[in-house]
C-alpha cells in the first residue's frame, strides 16, 4: 500500500466510497465524476502505479481484474448492454490516479467518444 495514494485509501476503506464489488484481489467502485450513467473503476488491491509496473509478481492481480468485469457488469446491469474498459497510462493519456485503474463505462450508447476528449 502507498500511503499517500488516494485508490489505497479506498481499497483499505480508509476514505468512503461506493463500493459495488470486491474480491481479495480487486476493488471495484462508482467513479465520483461519471461521464457515463455506469461509470466504475476497477482497481487492484495492491499499488501498482500502470501497466508500465506490471510484472510477473503482481500480474495475478490483472488475470483477477479480468475476470471480474463480467460479475461487476451483472452487478451494474449492463451485462446484457454492453461497456467499454478504458485504462489510461502515463501522461499521454492524462492518467491523473497514478495507481492501476480500468474505467467501466456504459447504460448507453457510447458511440466513438472516449474518456478524454
Ligand atoms: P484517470 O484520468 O484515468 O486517472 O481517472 C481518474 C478517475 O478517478 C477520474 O475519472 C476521477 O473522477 C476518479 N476519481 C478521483 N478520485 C476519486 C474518488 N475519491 N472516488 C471515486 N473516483 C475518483
Ligand atoms: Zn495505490
Amino acid at each position: 500500500m502507498d500511503e499517500n495514494c488516494i485508490f489505497c485509501k479506498i481499497a483499505n476503506k480508509e476514505i468512503p466510497s461506493n463500493i459495488v464489488y470486491e474480491d481479495e484481489y480487486v476493488c471495484a467502485f462508482k467513479d465520483l465524476n461519471p461521464v457515463a450513467p455506469v461509470h466504475i473503476l476497477v482497481i487492484p488491491k495492491i499499488h501498482i502505479q500502470d501497466l508500465e509496473s506490471v510484472t510477473d509478481e503482481n500480474a495475478v492481480y490483472l488475470t483477477h481484474i479480468q475476470q471480474a468485469f463480467s460479475k461487476i457488469s451483472k452487478i451494474v446491469g449492463v451485462d446484457k448492454t454492453g461497456y467499454r474498459v478504458i485504462c489510461n497510462c502515463g501522461e499521454d493519456a492524462g492518467q491523473e490516479v497514478k495507481h492501476l485503474h480500468y474505467h467501466m463505462l456504459g447504460g448507453k450508447n457510447l458511440g466513438l467518444k472516449i474518456i478524454h476528449d
